[in-house]
């Protein structure tokens, strides 16, 4: 695995969050699962995550490629864009376009864009619309990369007003995301840490994230699922193979 953004290693699916363990968090069981079916996976955090409580950057810099060796990540890059500060800008899209253009991920997964923390929902915003400038070949045409074909998004899914479009089952990989989160140890619940308490500190936060993936699971009637909306219409090209696989009546 390479951390600089100078790898040009062709990735079938990118990761694009704000924070250093948003990507964790959100998507660590799609991510494993891809790497099991063989495909090359990487993560794309917008900022150093400076402005958390805990922590300082270079710790969760080391936090950030512990947890990428756990997922087996074949390039974790990181923005710099400024924690807190994420914004919609010529310069914050051109970022990311270099990155699609470098690496050619076929998929994006990313936030909603009505996630409530202003970093979450601007990167997703940032994605969207680099995404498709990356497709045009007179954008940022100057620093001489291809343009490529727009890859797709998938918006990983924590508000409940959203229905998911499709849910991933992720139940093989439960344990190993788990602790791709606590790979990031200046996050989360320690009884030894002294430093402030914030919301994702507390006792009972990673005991709720592994519920959530019990829930989403339970709607496909597996253990665990991680749950994406595509804003586009999804093209099946096999309906009779997508509609007889296991669900939940009464999800
Ligand atoms: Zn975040």
């Amino acid at each position: 695995m390479d951390d600089k953004n100078e790898n040009e290693q062709q990735l079938d699916v990118l990761a694009v969050f704000s924070h250093p363990d948003d990507a964790e968090l959100s998507v660590a069981g799609t991510l494993l699962k891809l790497k099991s079916l063989g495909y090359s996976t990487g993560v794309c955090d917008m900022t150093r995550g400076e402005m958390g409580t805990r922590g300082t950057p270079e710790l969760r810099a080391d936090e950030a490629l512990a947890a990428a060796k756990l997922l087996g990540l074949d390039a974790r890059i990181n923005l710099e864009q400024p924690d807190g500060h994420i914004w919609l800008t010529d310069e914050s899209r051109t970022a990311l376009v270099r990155v699609i253009r470098k690496h050619k991920p076929k998929i994006l997964l990313t936030t909603h864009w009505d996630d409530p923390h202003p970093d979450h929902a601007e990167t997703c915003r940032i994605v969207r619309d680099a995404a498709r400038l990356a497709t045009m070949k007179r954008y940022d045409f100057e620093a001489g990369l291809e343009a490529v074909k727009m890859p797709a998004i998938a918006h990983s899914l924590f508000t409940r007003l959203v229905v998911p479009s499709f849910i991933i089952d992720v139940s093989d990989f439960v344990e190993e995301k788990m602790n791709a989160i606590r790979a990031h140890a200046s996050q989360f619940y320690s009884a030894k840490s002294d430093e402030p308490e914030t919301r994702i500190s507390e006792k009972n936060f990673l005991r709720q994230i592994e519920d959530r993936m019990r829930y989403f699971g339970s709607l496909i009637g597996v253990d665990a699922g991680e749950p994406f909306y595509v804003r586009e219409a999804l093209n099946v090209a096999d309906p009779v193979d997508l509609l007889t696989r296991p669900m939940n009546i009464y999800s």
